[in-house]
């Protein structure tokens, strides 16, 4: 927001906000008249995200969609504490829910776009995306580079002003639904691997890129893998320098680890509800009483509250511009290491009926699901491991990870993984 411009009153900004709300958006049902299946199918998804796009298209007109984004890219211009104070108005509305675009396209890509891209693509893409009209998913892990990933082999060529790539992506998330990606490609091949990346914004719909939907364990098609075969972008559609993709991808990391929406940036101000899911399988299961599965749900509901007060510290820390891709470490490991632990605690609370329930109960599959979901986090943006080296190397100052190919031109080194694949 320019300085020149007095911000609205908060309490008028309040008070208008819940006018608008009351107007535009429906009411959220009781939780148990909104339960609904886990299991994401093609259909289930597509309904859902065709619904996000219609309310956000309602907050959008009603000017409530980008309260905290620059005015110039269609967004609000407004300090946090507008956001906060809306979504403090929202809380007992149907707000859009565009699944995993929630964080993949809002909190991770968008933003990193609008600090690497040009400002001219931003004065076209963002108030889009605003609106709900374009939703990125990430192309960046590949068959052969995902812990590794300044290893990536997707080839990007200058021709003209545009380029050209070729290449795999894969565990591409909703890909299917996305209308651009955001995808990290090398460029020069010459240099060390870290020296000769460069990401591009690319249309889902270009010609050349197959994507291609992969059906997981739960039997829902969250994840693709995605074919670049002569995929041309024009120059404009860059983001951040040539060959400087690391730094990009540094402020990935760090959003995808550590970032969290304004809503995370509200105080945690008490342990909140004792862990209701569980709560209720275990009143379902007839085991309320029971003092072993009472510690459970004690257990449950402090790590619940650490988890949010964390969330909240590393918020903070992301809005003071303080995190580095070490820190984030923290919050995106508590998630990775104690997910699962949550997740059977579930099923040994429910017990059999965890593992067989009727379909046409609502919600009856939420424990197994979570339970088949429930390494995703400690996967999924970096895994369990790579966090523990994060903040061992960046935090605890402990000496990096030997390494035999960051210095080498990224061509010895496939030459080299050649030779030990006896291929030479
Ligand atoms: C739910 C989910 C959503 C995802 N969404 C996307 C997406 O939208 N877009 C996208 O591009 N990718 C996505 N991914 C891919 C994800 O980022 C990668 O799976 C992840 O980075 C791990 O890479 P990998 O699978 O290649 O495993 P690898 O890197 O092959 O790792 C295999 C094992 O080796 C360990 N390991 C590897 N290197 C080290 C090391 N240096 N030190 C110690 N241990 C090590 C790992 O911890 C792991 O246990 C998603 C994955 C999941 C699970």
């Amino acid at each position: 927001m320019n300085t020149t411009e007095t911000l609205p009153d908060m309490n008028i900004y309040r008070e208008n906000a819940r006018r608008w709300l009351a107007e535009h958006m429906d009411q959220r049902p009781s939780s148990d008249a909104s339960a609904e299946s886990g299991l994401a199918t093609e259909e289930f998804l597509k309904k859902k995200i065709a619904t996000a796009r219609a309310l956000q298209r309602k907050l959008f007109d009603g000017g409530y969609s980008g309260i905290t984004w620059a005015k110039e890219y269609g967004g609000q211009g407004l300090p946090l504490e507008y956001d906060v104070a809306f979504l403090e108005a929202a809380e007992h509305y149907v707000m859009p829910d565009f699944d995993t675009f929630n964080s993949t396209t809002f909190d991770v890509c968008v933003p990193v776009m609008l600090e690497h891209s040009s400002p001219e693509f931003l004065r076209s893409f963002i108030p889009k995306v605003l609106a709900g009209e374009l939703l990125v998913c990430q192309f960046f892990s590949e068959p052969s580079a995902g812990s590794d990933l300044a290893g990536v082999r997707t080839r990007a060529t200058r021709d003209g002003d545009q380029w050209v790539i070729n290449g795999q992506k894969i565990w591409s998330t909703l890909a299917q639904f996305a209308d651009w990606g955001m995808c990290l490609t090398r460029t020069n091949w010459d240099v060390p691997k870290h020296r000769g990346l460069t990401w591009f914004a690319v249309p889902c719909d270009s010609a050349g890129l197959t994507i291609r939907p992969i059906r997981q364990i739960t039997g829902s098609p969250h994840f693709c893998e995605d074919f670049f075969d002569d995929v041309a972008v024009p120059d404009g559609y860059r983001i951040g320098e040539v060959n400087n993709g690391w730094t990009v991808t540094q402020s990935m990391l760090v959003r995808e680890r550590g970032a969290a929406r304004s809503a995370d940036t509200m105080s945690p101000t008490g342990p909140g509800d004792l862990v209701p899911d569980l709560v209720a399988a275990a009143r379902k299961a007839g085991q309320l009483a029971d003092p072993v599965v009472r510690q459970k749900l004690a257990r449950a509901h402090t790590n619940d509250y650490v988890s949010r007060a964390l969330g909240f510290r590393i918020a903070q820390m992301t809005a003071q511009g303080d995190l580095n891709t070490g820190v984030a470490a923290y919050g995106k490991l508590f998630k990775g290491v104690y997910t699962p632990i949550r997740a059977r605690i579930g099923v040994e609370i429910a017990g059999a009926g965890a593992m067989t329930w009727d379909p046409a109960t609502p919600g009856a599959d939420a424990t197994a699901l979570a339970y088949l979901n429930g390494r995703l986090i400690s996967i999924a943006g970096g895994t369990n491991e790579m966090q523990r080296n994060g903040i061992g190397e960046r935090v605890l100052g402990l000496p990096r990870e030997p390494s035999f190919d960051t210095s080498k031109p990224f061509n010895e080194v496939l030459l080299d993984s050649a030779h030990w694949n006896g291929k030479d």
